[in-house]
């Protein structure tokens, strides 16, 4: 994931309801990451401010979806690349603050960056036929609750569903190609939603399948169902850890090399800054995802 942006910067779009605490694959690698950003994301919700990077990384999410909304025989590149003005201009509709990304319509920096999403659904051609392909689901919204009732919650990009009935998750990256430490990330979410997949639906995915688009790149990986007992294991203690730092606001800093890509490093004590005072634990959920979390 690329510079993932906090619980409050995709405020307009969350529907936090009254749903019970629940458990995403972004915020528990924040938390694995550092709990203090874990903290400042979830629990503080502090704003931050969503890259271009991210920003084309949704808009494109969004045209694959539409893609596979028509019909097989118009699923080509030129109708993909029609969809990108009206999938940016809804996001705009929905997240009125992204039209500050760029200096109005005429920026000649908005129609290179147009250029660049374009660019990227172009390698997304190279890497599979979507007329080939009649996906089950995409952007499907997952939640399952484990026997020790910990809530898991996320949305996979698209789930297929071969006629044999084996189910392949399928995952759009958008960033640059992965480096050792993105990787593991990506496959910790994939390992996240095909345990909520298998625990829902009792099959486990018989494929998790990464597609780095801008590398134009596809990772395949089977999980197995030792591996997957331990990963909910994983998720598990997490959640407990999450838990304690909450009840006592024990959010520690880890730094590290990614620190450099955190919005919040002014208020972080690893860098001589200092937290806001801490508000408590909230309710109803911390662990929502905001749309852009769901890109990268
Ligand atoms: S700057 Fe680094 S250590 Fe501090 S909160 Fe951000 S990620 Fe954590």
């Amino acid at each position: 994931m690329a510079e993932p942006v906090g619980a409050a910067a995709g405020g307009a779009i969350q529907d936090r309801g009254t749903r019970r605490p629940a458990l995403s694959p972004s915020r528990a690698s924040d938390f694995k990451q550092c709990p203090l950003l874990y903290r400042f994301r979830a629990v503080d919700r502090l704003p931050e401010t969503p890259t271009r990077a991210q920003v084309r990384g949704t808009v494109v999410h969004s045209v694959l979806e539409r893609l596979f909304g028509l019909p097989t025989d118009q699923r080509d590149p030129e109708r993909a690349r029609a969809l990108l003005a009206p999938a940016w201009a809804e996001l705009q509709e929905q997240q009125p603050e992204l039209a500050e990304l760029f200096d109005g319509p005429d920026d000649p920096e908005l129609a290179r960056w147009l250029e660049s999403a374009s660019a990227l659904l172009e390698s997304y051609f190279e890497l599979e036929d979507p007329r080939r392909l009649e996906p089950e689901a995409c952007e499907l919204r997952v939640e399952t609750e484990l026997d020790s009732g910990v809530l898991l919650r996320g949305f996979i990009d698209r789930v297929d569903v071969a006629p044999t009935g084996e189910i392949r998750l399928v995952d759009y990256k958008t960033g640059a190609a992965p480096r050792e430490i993105g990787e593991a990330k990506a496959m910790f979410q994939m390992k996240f939603y095909a345990l909520v997949l298998w625990r829902t639906r009792g099959e486990i995915p018989r494929q998790l399948l990464l597609m780095y688009l801008a590398s134009k790149q596809r990772l395949a990986y089977a999980p197995d169902e030792t591996e997957l007992r331990r990963f909910e294991r994983t998720l598990e203690a997490i959640w407990q850890a999450i838990l304690r730092a909450g009840r006592t606001g024990d959010f520690r800093p880890n730094p590290s090399k990614l620190c450099d890509y955190c919005d919040h490093k002014p208020l972080c004590p690893a860098f001589g800054g200092t937290p806001p005072p801490y508000p408590g634990w909230p309710e109803p959920d911390p662990g929502e995802e905001s749309v852009l979390d769901r890109t990268d």
